[in-house]
């Protein structure tokens, strides 16, 4: 049986959702002719339709009254003035594969799909830079920029199925940020319709700007509250000519965590630095991949000329090894890296078939302390009972802690969500933040308070008052 988003316990009551929807604008007959006019077939109002805009990858659902698959700015600027004057949510959605459910619409109202906005409108080797509309795929873009020599940085492992718009919205990274930045780092400008329908324009194609504030940035990670992203200029990178990979195997958490720190002291920024906790190592191994026993593991890659690789490999392999380090290991083709990466790829699978339920958070800390965020997370586990593995981005102190229940076991699922807060707790209490990549949506709403002051919170909440003065972009979310 599927839960409704409101009949879980989890973050809100059943009487605070009742009352949020009444207070909401709510679709009336005048609404829907008037959105019709505009839209026509693009206006989706029957609810077996609309049931495919209910779910995001959170698992919960919320049903939308009505789903508008746009197509144009001119089209979006028309509907968001209605919603406004009616005051009717409109929650943006781009694939729905974000985890933390910022996609969807818990008060009813519009979803706004932007699957049909879908177009590259320029690539512009000479300039560096794409331009693209919200609905193009991470995965296509990086195909249309390969005969380019060129790639787009931002590396979810969703790229194939999310959109450009989503990894805007969440400020969506992957292995590659520890040397070419996250989302936030690689856009140089955005359109985007505020609250009100006003169609607003920030930044330009160029990599030097002080022209006033960088609004950009702003928008880049607030998850469809303040605007709705409509064209995003995209800063490009080239394509480094090679790659070397190598998987540095060590006793404990400790020293594997200190290798990191070694790595991301010395001058050669790697590509990608992944950890997996001695647990994740055991999975690998009984999942088939030929890996020796450890108790932490780590992957280095690095890319550039191969004149400059051989040498630096050579580099990262002394800075690697230390204390504690049982091998490091070189791929020097394809294959032998590619028998590296299975040992990370074949964790998601593994994880699967070890419980019902998994919470995966995406906490960061300082590098430096890896090895506290990973004890802590043991002492957890044995508090509640539970498994937790932790595998992630090392190289940006962005670890994903996997808490593993029976979900039809509710004394687990309730000591899951105890152990959920005692992690976030942990990170903060280490100088960390709440999430390096998934974004807060509802999941990690309730958190806020406790990762930023109330000062600096009531400032969000007044910038959110300036793009969406009557509350109507994805209300709800993010902030408490
Ligand atoms: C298997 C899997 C692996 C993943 N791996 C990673 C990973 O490695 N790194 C990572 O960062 N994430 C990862 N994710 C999470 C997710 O893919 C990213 O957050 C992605 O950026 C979401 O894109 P989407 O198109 O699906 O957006 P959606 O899920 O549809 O929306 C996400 C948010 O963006 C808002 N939004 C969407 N479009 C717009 C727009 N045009 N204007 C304003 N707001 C908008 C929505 O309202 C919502 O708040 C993974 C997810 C899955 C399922």
């Amino acid at each position: 049986m599927v839960l409704h988003y409101w009949q879980r316990d989890v973050w809100h009551s059943p009487r605070g959702i009742a009352k949020r929807r009444l207070a909401m604008g709510k679709l009336r007959d005048s609404t829907i002719e008037a959105l019709q006019t505009i839209l026509g077939e693009a206006l989706l109002l029957d609810p077996a339709e609309c049931l495919a805009y209910s779910y995001d990858n959170s698992r919960h659902q919320a049903q939308p009254d009505a789903v508008v698959l746009i197509e144009s700015i001119e089209q979006l600027q028309s509907v968001v003035r209605i919603c406004y004057e009616h005051r009717i949510p409109i929650t943006a959605r781009g694939r729905g594969t974000n985890t933390t459910g910022a996609a969807l619409p818990i008060n009813g109202g519009i979803v706004i799909s932007f699957e049909r906005m879908n177009q590259i409108l320029a690539i512009r080797p000479g300039d560096r830079v794409a331009i693209v509309q919200p609905g193009v795929l991470n995965g296509d873009l990086q195909l249309a920029l390969k005969p380019f020599g060129l790639f787009w940085p931002p590396d979810p492992t969703s790229a194939a199925y999310s959109s450009i718009g989503g990894n805007l919205a969440c400020n969506a990274g992957g292995p590659r940020a520890v040397k070419y930045g996250a989302t936030r780092d690689n856009v140089l400008a955005i359109k985007a319709i505020n609250g009100r329908g006003e169609l607003l324009s920030f930044g330009a194609a160029v990599t030097k700007s002080s022209t006033g504030f960088d609004l950009s940035r702003l928008l880049i990670g607030s998850e469809g509250t303040l605007a709705l992203i409509v064209e995003a200029t995209l800063k490009l990178t080239p394509k480094a000519h090679s790659s070397r990979a190598l998987r540095a195997l060590y006793q404990d958490t400790q020293s594997a965590a200190d290798a990191v720190a070694r790595l991301m002291a010395q001058p050669i920024t790697p590509s990608m630095l992944e950890f997996m906790d001695g647990q994740c190592v055991q999975l690998a191994r009984d999942a088939g991949v030929s890996i020796p026993d450890a108790g932490a593991l780590l992957m280095i890659e690095i890319d550039g000329d191969d004149t400059f690789l051989d040498k630096a490999a050579f580099d990262i392999e002394k800075f690697a090894m230390g204390n504690g380090c049982i091998s490091v290991d070189i791929a020097n083709d394809v294959q032998a890296r590619e028998q590296l990466w299975s040992a990370r790829k074949a964790l998601s699978p593994s994880l699967r078939s070890l419980a019902s339920g998994k919470i995966n958070e995406d906490v960061v800390v300082p590098v430096s302390n890896i090895p506290a965020l990973v004890s802590g997370v043991q002492v957890i586990a044995q508090q509640q009972a539970l498994k937790i593995v932790c595998f992630g981005h090392a190289g940006n102190g962005n670890l994903h802690i996997n808490i593993l229940y029976e979900k039809e076991n509710s004394d687990q699922a309730l000591r899951a969500k105890n152990a959920m807060h005692a992690v976030f707790e942990l990170t903060l209490a280490l100088g960390g933040t709440l999430s390096g990549e998934h974004g807060i949506g509802i999941a990690k709403r309730d958190f806020m308070h406790k990762a930023l002051d109330a000062d600096t919170l009531k400032a969000m909440q007044d910038i959110k008052q300036v793009f969406d003065p009557a509350n109507i972009l994805n209300p709800g979310k993010v902030l408490p």
